[in-house]
């Protein structure tokens, strides 16, 4: 089997040196077991994605001296794949429409997921098709449906799947045509990737992954969730806390190979660390 890992960007915010890490990771895997590395932009979220990062983040990839295999996948020329994808759910009566707000979620929502209020199932059951609507999966449903479902981590081990953490999360959007989850699990079975690489803050993106997989007949891939290089206090990294896009750094002239050198030898800029250790139950 040739491993193929990716590295998968969403191009609303320059990259900055947690991206270096998390790219390297991709890379080096791919390249320690003969495999291949590939590239995904994430451009599907119109509000936010800028074109001119794209460049950018290719030539912060290659002053890092990380080649990519192939030509880069970019999810805005997908979407094709995604609606298909999302009526073929529907058909399985497994999505329904939702038309609430934020701020009613958050009025009625009882309990909090990884990406905040866990979605109260307020339009639960709901079958007309109202314009504008975004579509949630139902969740109960669909892991009926998909029986119980394990999946591996390389560093954390197996996984009992726990997509419930997430409750009916939204898998095509009103402002864009597929969530990340929807979009995500998708290209990884189209770009036939074998290990999924990414930080530990997505963690638990991936129950849910692994239930799509199962409802859309992908197959598994095994994951590797990397530490997160944080700032010392544990914050995330942020330009505004001092930490510096890539490009910043490549127009300074900066040593790009000699910088992914030291982040492989965990060697950080100081004031950063690496989080480590996968906390499994978030
Ligand atoms: N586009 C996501 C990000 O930039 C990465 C998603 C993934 O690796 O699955 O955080």
């Amino acid at each position: 089997m040739t491993h193929r890992t990716r590295f998968a960007p969403s191009p609303n915010g320059p990259l900055h040196l947690g991206h270096a890490y998390a790219a390297i990771v991709a890379h080096d895997l791919a390249r320690a077991r003969g495999g291949k590395f590939v590239l995904r932009i994430e451009d599907i979220d119109g509000t936010r994605s800028r074109a001119d990062l794209v460049l950018e983040m290719l030539a912060d990839l290659e002053w890092l001296g990380l080649a990519w295999d192939g030509s880069v996948t970019f999810q805005s020329s997908r979407l094709s794949a995604y609606a298909a994808a999302g009526e073929r759910l529907k058909a399985m009566g497994l999505l329904y429409p939702c038309t609430c707000t934020r701020a009613e979620i958050a009025g009625a929502a009882t309990q909090a997921g990884p990406d905040g209020p866990l979605y109260p199932g307020t339009c639960r059951g709901r079958d007309d098709d109202p314009a504008g609507a975004a579509w949630r999966i139902d969740l109960a449903r669909a892991m009926e449906r998909a029986g119980p479902l394990t999946w591996t981590d390389e560093l954390a081990g197996q996984q009992q799947a726990r997509p419930e953490l997430f409750g009916d999360v939204v898998l095509l959007r009103k402002e864009a045509p597929a969530s990340y989850h929807l979009a995500a699990t998708l290209d990884d079975a189209a770009q036939n990737i074998t290990l999924v690489t990414r930080g530990q803050d997505l963690f638990a993106a991936s129950h849910v992954h692994r239930l799509l997989q199962a409802l859309l007949g992908l197959p598994a891939p095994v994951w590797h969730h990397h530490g997160l290089l944080v700032e010392a206090d544990g914050r995330k990294l942020a330009k505004r806390r001092g930490s510096p896009a890539l490009g910043d750094l490549r127009r300074a002239g900066a040593d790009g190979l000699a910088l992914a050198a030291a982040l492989r030898d965990r060697v950080l800029p100081a004031g950063l660390s690496l989080l480590e250790g996968v906390d499994s139950s978030s």
